[in-house]
Order: structure tokens, then sequence, then C-alpha cells
């Protein structure tokens, strides 16, 4: 085999793969989509551990990543997977249930603070993970302490506001994630591991009655049938 053969096999797929393919341990190679598959990027091209890395092992960071694609669903984009990976280091064996990726807007300091990050869903908490310019930031929110959890939609997207602790939390614009499923998974352990009553508060009420509203206008609904579903909504 000459130092320049245009193909080669893949190490770890087995595939045939031509000049674009990356060097690892033991003078073998891997093609392009397994490189990809085990995470390495080519922007940092001076920075390649993999070079060191036998079949073996790369092999083990595919599948590895394959359960976390699965863990995070198929809503994740390259962008949302990349910041759940780095949240998933904070969350050690915690599984990720569920998330919703927007803007959190929490009080600190009597101040409103806004950063663009994660709701993540796990067993036991909902967990807020944002990247800063160095480092991170989280908040845990225990299910046991929280006493509601509001939905609602904006223009801007979905909003979820935790009660935790007689403070609001607020996530707006959130327009990538699992928002229905977050919800009712975060709802439903809220029920179980707080002993205090919790009425779940309906969504988008006011829209809602604009919308029947609007159909009583246009003399699609009736007076009568309008009334019922405004008492309905509003729970009265
Ligand atoms: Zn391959």
């Amino acid at each position: 085999m000459g130092f320049f053969d245009r193909k080669a096999k893949c190490s770890v797929c087995g595939k045939e793969t031509g000049l674009n393919r990356y060097r690892i341990a033991d003078k073998r190679w891997v093609c392009p989509s397994c490189f990809e598959l085990a995470g390495f990027t080519k922007v940092k091209p001076l920075d390649k551990p993999i070079q060191k890395m036998t079949a073996i092992e790369i092999q083990e960071i595919i599948e590895k990543n394959g359960e976390f694609d699965q863990e995070i669903g198929p809503e994740a984009n390259k962008r949302t997977t990349a910041l759940l990976r780095s949240a998933k280091k904070q969350l050690s064996d915690e599984k990720i249930m569920y998330w919703v990726y927007g803007v959190y807007k929490t009080k600190s300091l009597g101040n409103d603070t806004i950063r663009n990050g994660l709701f993540i869903a796990t067993e036991r908490q909902i967990f807020f993970y944002a990247e800063r310019f160095t480092g991170f930031e989280t908040e845990s929110f225990p299910f046991s302490n929280i006493s509601s959890l509001e939905i609602g939609k904006g223009l801007t997207g979905h909003k979820i506001n935790i009660i935790a602790s007689g403070n609001k939390s607020e996530m707006y614009g959130i327009n990538y994630g699992q928002v229905d499923q977050f919800v009712e998974y975060a709802r439903s352990k809220i029920g179980k591991s707080s002993s205090t009553p919790f009425a779940p508060v309906s969504v988008d009420v006011a829209e809602q009655l604009r919308k029947y509203k609007s159909l009583l206008d246009d003399g699609i609904i009736n007076e009568e049938e309008f009334i019922a579903k405004k008492l309905e909504l509003l729970k009265l």
C-alpha cells in the first residue's frame, strides 16, 4: 500500500473512503462521515485528538452520540445539540427528558436579567442552562419547589412561566424544542412530588377568547355558544 493511495478503508464503518479521510491511531483511517458522527469538526484542524484514537474508541463515541441524539430528540438542530451536550455535562447522570430553547428572564438583585438558553426537564428538576461569554450559567428548579407552570403564546413564540418558592421565572420566544411534552411532563412531576394542590393554568385564554369573539362577530357561532365557551375557558 503506497503512501498516497487514493482509496482506503474506513476502520470504523468499513466503507471505502477517498483522500478526504482522517488519520487515526495504528496508521488507520476514518471516513468523513464517521469523523463527523464522532463529533469532530474541521474547524480546528490543529486540535485533533482523533489521531491518537483507535477505531474501537471512535466507534464507542459514535454509539454514545447516537444515544444522546435519541435522548434529545429530532427537534434539536446543530446549535441546540451543541448546547444540550454542554448542559448534559452539568447534569451528570440525569437524563434529559424534554427541553425547550428561548429567552430566559429572571430577577437578580432587583434587576431583570435576560439570557438565551435552555430549560431542560429531567426526572427531578427543571434545569436552566445558558452559555456565557466565558463559561456558563445554570439554575435549578427542583420539582418539589415548583408550585405551578404556566404556558402561553406570544408574538415571538411560546412562553413558559415557572412559579417556584414564590418567585416567577419566565422563558419566552420559545421556538425550538418540545414545548407541549415539556409542560405536560413537568406538570405531571409537580403533581407527584408536591403535596400542595396544583391548579393548571389554561393555555392562551385571552387569545382563545378573542378567536371565539371574532367567530361570534362573523356570525359563525351565536351569543349563547360564545358565552358557554367563555365560561368554560375562564373556568367560571
Ligand atoms: Zn466510516
